[in-house]
């Protein structure tokens, strides 16, 4: 960040008075300018014994599958978002079953929230962020042309979940997290 969001005034790099690390820091009115992590919201959604793939139209890894995620957006819940791209990549309308995985991937500062998800139906379609979308067997994933190391991981566990049945866990925001006034 090289100007200040604040002010405008050029930034400098350099660690602030008690911390520990450095920041963006502006020259005019010492805002100190944080980055950190974001937060992909996504989800494996099946429907019996099918799951959702989607081939992604858009770089990087382009023509490659993966499942519905991306960016969560402020104002929404971690589980609303994962509704949210999976209307958005895949025309899917979903309900969030369960927690299947939390991976953090610092060499790109993100964190990964991935949720096991029932398809509510079969009409899927694929967004302006996909070539094409799959309903696949558990024998039919594509392992080989898989987007990212995430989505490896996220079916392998998906897979044993439903081999092994462990349960997910519970992830309902309740409403006193999303009301305002409640000051959390
Ligand atoms: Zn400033």
């Amino acid at each position: 960040m090289r100007f200040c969001p604040a002010c405008a005034a050029p930034t400098e790099r350099r660690v602030p008075d008690g911390d520990d690390r450095a920041r963006d820091v502006c020259t005019a009115c010492g805002a100190v300018h944080y980055v950190n992590p974001r937060p992909i919201v996504g989800s494996v959604c099946t429907t019996g014994e099918r799951l959702l793939l989607c081939r992604r139209a858009i770089e990087p890894r382009r023509g490659f599958w993966t499942i519905p995620a991306g960016f969560m957006e402020e104002g929404e819940t971690a589980e609303a978002g994962a509704c949210r791209e999976a209307w958005e990549e895949a025309g899917a309308r979903i309900e969030i079953e369960g927690l299947l995985a939390v991976y953090s991937v610092p060499r790109i500062s993100q964190v990964q929230i991935l949720f096991k998800a029932r398809l509510l139906d079969e009409g899927v379609a694929a967004g302006a962020e996909s070539l094409e979308v799959a309903l696949v067997g558990w024998d039919g994933i594509p392992w080989g042309d898989l987007a990212f190391p995430t989505v490896r991981l996220v079916l392998e566990r998906a897979r044993a979940v439903r081999d092994e049945g462990s349960p997910l866990v519970t992830v309902l925001t309740p409403d006193s997290l999303l009301d305002r006034a409640s000051g959390v």
